[in-house]
């Protein structure tokens, strides 16, 4: 069976533009020359049959990997030391075929399917000069359990291999005036294992400033002190376990807007961001802990939005959007946050998991949202409602110091827990 394939493009890599990255008083230029590594392979076609997938390279590269998306199915396919070309293919399973520079050595094939598949076995040809992927038929929840696994690595033969070579491309930092007409964020403070490259977790004490939050019913607590508390609690808590670096978005009673928190958060490089905050409701008994992810609908949205906004100049993920086009650069960062929104979405039900025994949730304990500061697409990224500020008995336990430490307690089981499984993925 075979037909045609409506689509291919290739992340034209001939010139690149110095571009303004819009980060805090810093520009960075990327040099016109130099974007791949002067001899990488190109990935130089594909053929599809209904039970494997078959990449041709037209040099050495120096491996690949393979792993799932789900929501719509996907198959990816990173190739070390390779540069995106054209796909000509047809036919399998596949209904499109799109390539992109996931980094300057990285090239990324991604095979929309008709119906879910995975990859049971890889292997390069003798020559290495190209990879052919098993598909196995599964069901749609097979697909998904599967989809939450780690990345399956395949390697040429010995000696039909190419070895890693620096990246070509130059990066000046250059200080930058901030821009007129609104202060960025002042960059916080990182506490904790300095200088070393433990993972970041980043906190954002919610609200603050003439930003109060919700009130309680007599109205004299406001959500923006108990979610300072309890951010620096989750920070003290963190900082003492000695496995992470913390930063604080606001570490005192000052007025951040949406964005420039999750920006903080990109900023610094963050693994992990976390939104502290007290829901209130009119229903004076409903009580309880939520957590909120970023839904898959806003995240098509975004995706669009920030293609626009940020005209490709801006690295995500490791997607490098200076060579992409609008809609390539749509296509990568709805990647990235893709691949975001699922280790969020684990990360939601480790914080249900280690909190619950201390802190109690509500029934429905994950929502997903379009929250604007959740709209990191490069930061898996979760807000946690700690309880209701306009219930009686959640009210004094959000003030109370005990109970601050218990939710932070929770919080450090779950990132420990969380950093582990991301490591044991690699
Ligand atoms: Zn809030």
């Amino acid at each position: 069976m075979t037909r045609g394939i409506d689509f291919c493009w290739t992340a034209g890599a001939a010139r690149r533009q110095g571009k303004r990255v819009a980060s805090a008083f810093v520009l960075i230029l990327s040099a016109l020359f130099g974007l791949f590594p002067l001899s990488a392979a190109m990935v130089s076609g594909v053929e599809l049959a209904s039970d494997r997938i078959t990449l041709r390279f037209d040099d050495p590269v120096e491996g690949a990997s393979a792993f799932l998306l789900d929501g719509p199915t996907r198959i990816a396919v990173d190739v070390g030391g390779a540069r995106a070309g054209v796909a000509n293919a047809s036919g399998g399973i596949v209904s499109q075929i799109r390539q992109g520079q996931y980094s300057p050595s990285t090239a990324r094939v991604v095979f929309d399917l008709d119906r879910p598949a995975v990859v049971t076995d890889g292997e390069f040809a003798a020559d290495g000069r190209s990879l052919t992927l098993s598909l196995q038929p599964v069901s749609t929840t097979a697909f998904s359990l599967a989809a939450r696994k780690a990345r399956q690595s395949f390697w040429p033969p010995f000696g039909f291999r190419s070895t890693p070579r620096p990246s070509a491309r130059n990066n000046v930092t250059v200080p930058l005036d901030p821009p007129a007409g609104r202060d960025r964020p002042e960059r916080p403070r990182v506490s904790g294992a300095h200088g070393s490259n433990r993972p970041l977790v980043v906190i954002d004490a919610g609200h603050g400033g003439h930003d109060v939050g919700a009130l309680s019913a007599d109205g004299a607590r406001r959500e923006k002190d108990a979610a300072l508390a309890i951010a620096k609690a989750m920070r003290d808590e963190l900082v003492e376990s000695g496995r992470v670096r913390v930063a604080l978005t606001r570490g005192d009673d000052r007025f951040l807007v949406l964005g420039d928190r999750r920006e903080i958060a990109r900023r610094l490089k963050a693994d992990l961001f976390i939104s502290v905050h007290a829901d209130s409701a009119p229903n004076p008994n409903a009580r309880g802990a939520t957590v909120y992810t970023l839904s898959e609908v806003a995240s098509d949205r975004v995706a669009a939005q920030l293609a626009a906004k940020e005209n490709k100049a801006d690295v995500l993920n490791g997607v490098d959007l200076g060579s992409a086009n609008n809609d390539v650069s749509s296509i990568l960062i709805d990647l990235a946050q893709r691949e975001t929104m699922n280790v969020s979405s684990s990360f939601a039900a480790l914080l249900q998991r280690e909190m619950s025994p201390m802190v109690p949730f509500k029934s429905e304990f994950h929502r997903f949202a379009g929250l604007i500061v959740l709209k990191a697409p490069d930061v898996p990224s979760v807000l946690l409602e700690t309880g209701y500020i306009s219930n009686e008995d959640d009210l004094k336990l959000l003030f109370s110091e005990d109970y601050q430490h218990d939710i932070a307690v929770g919080v450090r089981r779950a990132v420990e827990a969380h950093f582990a499984r991301r490591l044991a993925q690699r």
